[in-house]
């Protein structure tokens, strides 16, 4: 019960069938598009109510086919928590954390792994491989167990130990590469002829991109079809951003919107890996690869994304901007806001806090704008990142000497 027609070349439009694995067209992404005059037919938005709240609640606007197919843990959705205090610091007064901490996996990446496993299973793969810079080799082994898959997962020696842990952990073949994302994704490439992968690298694939699209249906739903202002996301490979934005016209198309408000999509990186935020800069459509590509926000370590244009593009549609964060400056934010709200902020929310700010300072947001950040991944994924931020906890010998502080 999919109403997928087929699937199109983001780059040249051509289409391509959606009944057989497919990876890229003249190396690009490919879109899902949907019949929407029939989704239309067939169910409103009002029918979401009674469903369960998973991000499988939008099932008419997902591609698989088969029920039986999905490969799920629960995932979406994800709550919307205003944050008062981080927002009065900022100067703020309607902003909100869209705290995708909470998702399966402690990351965003199980939306669009989900999505790619089922696929996957549904047109037959058995062996899937990645190349990931942390989060996405956990979300790939966990569902890839879930399905009674193979994982084989490929990470820069330096990511964080979590993600090293939990890619073994949940039972994948994983490997520590001497280099960058880019070095995994090559010997990804190199091996897949012999080892029979299906490669579910971030856009190498349709159906991540569905998955996350989940993101902006959620958001539509809980601003009840009014979308926000503006939307600050922490861009690596830029899959949630054009994803969100694909789901808005989607959902536009569908009649479902109430307003013709469409937020201002803001792509947030780290001064040490800012290729998006440079060729927004240069008014440049593609981005050169960005050199000694360096930041512990690891998810933002993307020193070349094949979807780039597809980033930029929906940035400048949406009349919004590609910034970049300061190190220091996205480290301290991510411990601040958690400091303040509660939310175990990662540090790829922490460039956002930073673009934010920044933002606010040249009056590019309004104060009563409704502002959402998203918070990608769980704090606590990034161990040796909190802990350098962190003074050393001591044993309370004495109380009293405490009390008196
Ligand atoms: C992967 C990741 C990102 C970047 O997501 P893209 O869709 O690749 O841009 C941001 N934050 C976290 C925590 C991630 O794991």
């Amino acid at each position: 019960m999919a109403f997928t027609t087929h699937l199109e070349a983001a780059i040249d439009g051509t289409k391509l069938a959606h009944d057989r694995l497919q990876t890229t067209h003249e190396g690009r992404p490919l879109w899902v598009r949907y019949d929407l005059e029939a989704i239309g037919r067939e169910v409103s938005r009002s029918d979401l109510i009674h469903r369960p709240s998973t991000m499988w609640r939008y099932r008419e606007l997902l591609p698989v086919e088969d029920d039986a197919n999905v490969v799920s843990l629960g995932e979406g959705m994800t709550p919307l928590l205003r944050a008062d205090r981080l927002g009065a610091e900022l100067g703020l007064r309607n902003l909100f954390i869209k705290d995708e901490s909470q998702l399966p996996t402690g990351s965003f990446k199980s939306r669009g792994l989900a999505m790619a496993v089922s696929r996957a299973k549904e047109l037959g793969a058995t062996r899937l491989a990645i190349p990931t810079a942390g989060n996405a080799g956990g979300a790939l082994a966990a569902y890839a167990a879930r399905a009674g898959m193979e994982a084989w997962i490929f990470m820069p020696a330096d990511t964080p130990e979590v993600n090293q842990a939990e890619a073994a952990y949940y039972g994948a073949r994983a490997f520590l590469v001497d280099g960058l994302i880019t070095d995994c994704g090559a010997i990804v490439r190199e091996g897949t002829p012999h080892m029979g992968w299906w490669d579910v690298s971030t856009l190498k694939e349709p159906y991540r991109i569905e998955g996350k699209k989940t993101m902006g249906l959620e958001l539509a739903e809980q601003f009840a079809w009014d979308l926000p202002d503006v939307i600050l996301y922490p861009t690596g490979g830029g899959t949630g951003l054009i994803g969100m934005w694909k789901a808005f016209a989607e959902l536009a198309a569908l009649g479902w919107l109430d307003s013709d408000n469409r937020p201002r999509m803001v792509s947030c990186q780290a001064a040490g890996c800012a290729p998006i935020a440079t060729a927004f800069e240069a008014g440049d459509r593609f981005a050169e690869p960005f050199p000694n590509a360096h930041t512990a926000a690891s998810g933002l370590r993307v020193p070349a994304a094949v979807g780039d244009f597809m980033i930029l593009d929906a940035v400048r549609e949406s009349g919004g901007v590609a910034m970049a964060a300061d190190e220091h400056r996205l480290l301290w934010w991510a411990q601040r806001a958690s400091a303040l709200e509660g939310i175990s902020i990662c540090p790829e929310a922490g460039a956002c806090l930073g673009v934010l700010e920044e933002m606010v300072a040249q009056g590019a947001v309004d104060p009563e704008e409704r502002v959402v950040i998203f918070n990608t991944g769980a704090a606590q994924k990034y161990l040796e990142v909190i802990r350098s931020q962190l003074p050393q906890l001591t044993t309370p010998v004495d109380w009293q000497a405490l009390a008196a502080e």
